[in-house]
């Protein structure tokens, strides 16, 4: 393992390197990801609570189970006093920060998500995450007004083309121009990618790991595609589906290559590896959970990919089964916000 060599100096040919990595190395990966985690986050794992709010979308990518196309999704959208309310309860549980995701559906005005965002501020001790998808700057200066702390959008591959292939109507770069909006407006930014897309190669699996390190970005999502049969690439297969380590592998390469990003254990995970995927990925580099809080009733209708895990749970239990996850593993759950450490550090250097 490259031990004198500090994150930004690991090239392309490092992160390839690593990837392709056999069994008898890829122990020594997970254990230096592992060992980043610790020295640079800690032991804390945040637990961020969603709430899938709406699954109306206008978009239609071609790997998403509520893309507009898809016919057989039941659409509904949250009050909301019906989203407010189910953040309001999110604080009595160990979640210190709402993530409010959805569709895009440019229907959801401005107005309204900001109203909602300002009742949570006020209403509860939440930091708030919003996740729409791609919107102008003023929009997203407007949101940072009503109190919204920080904003998720994935650039999902970094490869224009591909990108171009998989989002009709859309480019990479529009998406990039939208990740530096929220940059400048100094919102907390998280981005990431989809593993194994249709298309996708190693060489530019290793260039997602370095946009996202180019990028400097406070929280990185990333989990492997997996194919919805109500979409166009239903009948496609994962890229790395008979070499499932690379899911894993991506992500310890990814934390060595960002150690002081939040790092999420996401669903996906678990979609493929029922009940031990996101233990797996905490223990390789990432340090948040993120348990759905959605109402039990509309769980089933958000469904980007099948067999999404916990959609029958109550989320109390959901939620009880994510805390003792974690303590088994040996880590706390984080108390507070769990802010980027990125502002901290900068703070600490402007005093
Ligand atoms: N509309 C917002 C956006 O695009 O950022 C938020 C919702 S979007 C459905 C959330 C994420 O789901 C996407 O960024 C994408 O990476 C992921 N996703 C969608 N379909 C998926 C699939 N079939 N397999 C894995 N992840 C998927």
């Amino acid at each position: 393992m490259e031990k004198t060599a500090t994150h930004l100096e690991y090239t392309k040919e490092t992160a390839l390197r690593f990837l392709t990595m056999g069994k008898s190395g890829v122990e020594g990966l997970y254990g230096q990801a592992d060992t980043t985690r610790r020295e640079h986050m800690g032991d804390d794992v945040y637990i961020r609570g969603i709430i899938e709010f709406s699954n109306v979308c206008a978009n239609n990518c071609l790997y998403c189970g509520i893309r507009a196309g898809n016919r057989k999704v039941r659409r509904y959208t949250l009050s909301a006093d019906e989203i407010i309310e189910t953040a309001s309860a999110m604080a009595t549980r160990h979640q210190m920060t709402v993530v409010l995701q959805a569709g895009e559906s440019p229907a959801f005005g401005d107005d309204l998500l900001g109203g909602i965002i300002r009742r949570i501020k006020k209403e509860t001790p939440l930091s708030v995450t919003v996740s729409v998808g791609n919107r102008s700057r003023e929009t997203y200066r407007y949101w940072k007004e009503c109190g919204m702390d920080r904003y998720f959008l994935r650039f999902e591959t970094s490869d224009p083309g591909l990108f171009l292939r998989l989002h009709p109507g859309s480019t990479l770069e529009e998406r990039l121009r939208c990740l530096g909006d929220l940059q400048d407006l100094g919102i907390q930014t998280g981005s990431g990618f989809m593993i194994g897309l249709p298309g996708e190669t190693l060489n530019i699996l290793a260039q997602n790991i370095l946009l996202c390190r180019e990028l400097d970005l406070d929280m990185i999502g990333i989990g492997p595609f997996i194919p919805h049969p109500d979409t166009p690439l239903g009948e496609k297969r994962n890229v790395y589906n008979d070499n499932p380590e690379m899911f894993f592998k991506a992500l310890a390469v990814l934390r060595i290559f960002n150690p002081d990003a939040h790092i999420p254990a996401t669903t996906a995970y678990d979609a493929l590896f029922p009940e031990k995927g996101r233990d797996l990925a905490l223990q390789r580099g990432a340090n948040i959970f993120m348990p759905n809080n959605t109402p039990a009733c509309h769980r089933k209708d958000y469904l980007l990919y099948p067999d999404k895990p916990g959609v029958d749970d109550p989320v109390d239990q959901y939620l009880e089964s994510a805390v003792s996850r974690i303590r088994a593993l040996g880590r706390k759950v984080g108390e507070g916000p769990g802010h980027s450490i990125k502002k901290r550090k900068a703070l600490t250097l402007q005093r």
